[in-house]
């Protein structure tokens, strides 16, 4: 795909869902000077001409069967729920070299709906997840760096072409990222203990307080540990629901797991077990301190 006459990586790019996620990628590589152009795709004109006011993409159609049309890579960064018909949607239009990945955050969902719908092309989709994001959404959110020395898990299929990999591990790499490879139970598994759940927890924290009749006062006296805990609950909750949803089993699992310590912590306060309690604390500080540390070094 290397373009030798432009010393671009990619000639032409659709990217399918032009919102924080695909639009950041967009930025990374035009920013990168990796891509010679770079074609946008979602349901509504005005997000797509604001993507092009701002730089993101060239151009753009509301039409996945339109915007796929000579495209070397497709990115398609929309929500879980909406991955199959876009799929459908473009199958017939991908030319026949074109390779295929998608950003979505539960992947078993994902590649159950490419199994479904990509036919032969199949072999030439390779499932991600970039390990980045912020609470915001839309094109107006996205920025060039939000993948620099952030994860990128790939989940490739026993059919995968190992070209189409090295492919979308490079495009990762340009954007700053670091590639790692996964299988798909075993990503889906990991992801709902340490992002899935926090959002649930969250979410619910949240909800809950917010219920409570003197929840005014509550919110007024709240400080910078609530906002911590709970910056994730401003997160699209259309995003989070799919999310929940896709990875259910495993969403389901990690929850059950928490409320049963939580139920113990509970009944710890009750007894006035102080020790038990100092135990769990101490060793969470630690193994935070230990995982920030990994993450630094
Ligand atoms: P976002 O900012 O809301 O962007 C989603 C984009 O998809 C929007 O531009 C939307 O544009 C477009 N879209 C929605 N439905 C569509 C459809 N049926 N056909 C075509 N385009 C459609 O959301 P995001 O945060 O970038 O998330 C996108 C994907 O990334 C999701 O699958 C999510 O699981 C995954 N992800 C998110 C994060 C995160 O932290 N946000 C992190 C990793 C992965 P229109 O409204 O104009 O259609």
């Amino acid at each position: 795909m290397m373009r030798a006459d432009s010393g671009s990586f990619l000639g032409r790019l659709t990217v399918i869902g032009v919102g924080l996620i695909g639009g950041s990628l967009a930025r990374a590589l035009r920013t990168a000077g990796q891509v010679e152009e770079i074609v946008g795709c979602g349901r509504d004109p005005d997000h797509l001409r604001r993507a092009v006011d701002l730089g993101v993409i060239d151009r753009y159609s509301t039409r996945p069967e339109e915007a796929v049309a000579g495209a070397d890579l497709v990115v398609i960064a929309v929500p879980l729920r909406a991955m199959r018909p876009v799929l459908d949607t473009m199958r017939s239009a991908l030319p026949a070299q074109a390779v295929i990945t998608d950003v979505g955050s539960a992947k078993a969902s994902v590649v159950a709906d490419a199994r479904a719908s990509l036919g032969d092309a199949l072999p030439r989709f390779v499932p991600g997840h970039p390990i980045a994001g912020t609470e915001k959404s839309g094109v107006e959110a996205s920025f060039p760096d939000l993948y620099r020395n952030r994860r990128v898990v790939l989940t490739p299929l026993p059919e995968t072409r190992e070209d189409a990999v090295v492919l979308v591990r490079r495009l990762w790499r340009i954007a700053g990222a670091r590639v790692t490879e996964m299988d798909v139970a075993h990503h889906d598994e990991v992801l709902a203990a340490t992002s899935h759940l926090p959002h649930v927890l969250a979410y619910a924290l949240v909800d809950t307080l917010s219920r409570w009749s003197d929840r005014d006062e509550i919110f007024q006296f709240a400080a910078g540990g609530f906002r911590d805990f709970t910056r994730i609950a401003s997160s699209d909750p259309d995003m989070w629901r799919d999310i929940c949803l896709a990875n259910g089993e495993a969403v389901v699992a990690a929850l059950e797991r928490y409320m049963e310590d939580v139920r113990q912590l509970t009944e710890a306060i009750r007894q006035g077990d102080g020790v038990r309690l100092q135990r769990c604390f101490s060793n969470a500080r630690d193994a935070r301190r230990r995982f920030l540390a990994m993450l630094e070094g």
